[in-house]
């Protein structure tokens, strides 16, 4: 595969090109900093399996990860548990938005890991005394899945924290249902340092190749994790990352992802490679309207449709 791979991506630069003609959708505006991103950013990023890394023009522009961060949190959340977190939480996928006040009929846990309710809960999942104990954990692995150290926007932690009067309902609900163990403030405060962690579109990239590459880093050539929890959170990041929008997401580019409110798309095609498009205007799903075109373009271009049979 990676063959095929070297043979098409000739230059990501003309893709880029392609998509920044696109004008169509809007830059969040949950809160002042994700409403100032620039609406023309654009930067793509390929991580092939063998560890090259192919970048377009603003590749190495960052912005918070935002909720491109969940696929990494549960991967965490079930290295850290040892497996536990899976009993802890749902994986259906809800046809609802990614911040619904809603659990799990039942049981009351959070439906799934890519939505809002799901993250709150793996972020608290991970290792750590307290808020600052797991945050250092979060950015330290968020750190040995990109294969570079990454930090955390603080503005962007604090309005996330301050603005996310959503989170917070959702964690005082886990506490209601006896869900969720840690304190909802602290939930939400760990969470929205998540999100706040800056990364670019390689590093966006490296990210999903380790996932795509069974939990082993490429480029640095750790073993992020086992390869079974790579397999876990792939299955889920295919049913369940693009929310509401996640069956039409299969069917045009057929890759499991995930996107983010801030305009980034992480990609993991198994055992081929990892992928990510950053660029901020969002369709109504809240997934970047030239993410996706873009997406689909890669994927019919590196036959990487993981249901597309060759005829
Ligand atoms: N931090 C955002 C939130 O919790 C992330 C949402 C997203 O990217 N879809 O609302």
């Amino acid at each position: 595969m990676s063959g095929s791979t070297d043979a098409h991506v000739h230059d990501l630069d003309d893709l880029r090109g392609r998509v920044r003609a696109e004008r169509g959708g809007s830059v969040d505006d949950s809160i002042p900093q994700l409403a100032q991103a620039d609406p023309d950013l654009c930067g793509l990023a390929l991580a092939l399996a063998d560890g090259t890394v192919r970048t377009s023009a603003q590749a190495d522009v960052a912005v918070s990860v935002q909720s491109a961060v969940k696929p990494f949190l549960f991967a965490l959340a079930l290295l850290d548990t040892g497996g536990d977190a899976l009993d802890r939480i749902g994986i259906e996928p809800t046809g609802e938005a990614f911040d619904a006040i809603k659990l799990e009929t039942g049981t009351g846990r959070p439906p799934n890991p890519m939505v809002n309710a799901g993250a709150l809960l793996t972020a608290s999942l991970v290792e750590g005394d307290d808020v600052e104990g797991r945050t250092e954990r979060i950015v330290a692995g968020l750190s040995a899945f990109a294969a570079r150290d990454l930090e955390v926007d603080e503005d962007v932690a604090h309005s996330e924290h301050l603005l996310g009067d959503r989170n917070h309902a959702l964690a005082h609900l886990m506490r209601a249902e006896g869900t969720m163990h840690v304190g909802a403030d602290d939930a939400v405060a760990v969470y929205a340092r998540a999100c706040a962690v800056l990364v670019d579109a390689r590093s966006l990239a490296v990210m999903g190749a380790t996932l795509a590459c069974a939990g082993r880093n490429p480029v640095s050539g750790e073993q992020v994790v086992p390869p079974r929890v790579a397999r876990d959170v792939v299955s889920v990041m295919a049913t369940c990352g693009v929310y509401d929008g996640s069956g039409r997401w299969m069917r045009s580019v057929g890759v499991p992802a995930k996107s983010s409110v801030s305009g980034g798309i992480v990609l993991s095609a198994p055992g081929v490679l990892g992928a990510a498009v950053i660029s901020p205007p969002l369709d109504a799903q809240g997934t970047s309207v030239r993410g996706r075109i873009a997406c689909e373009e890669l994927s019919a271009d590196l036959g990487l449709h993981v249901f597309a049979a060759k005829p």
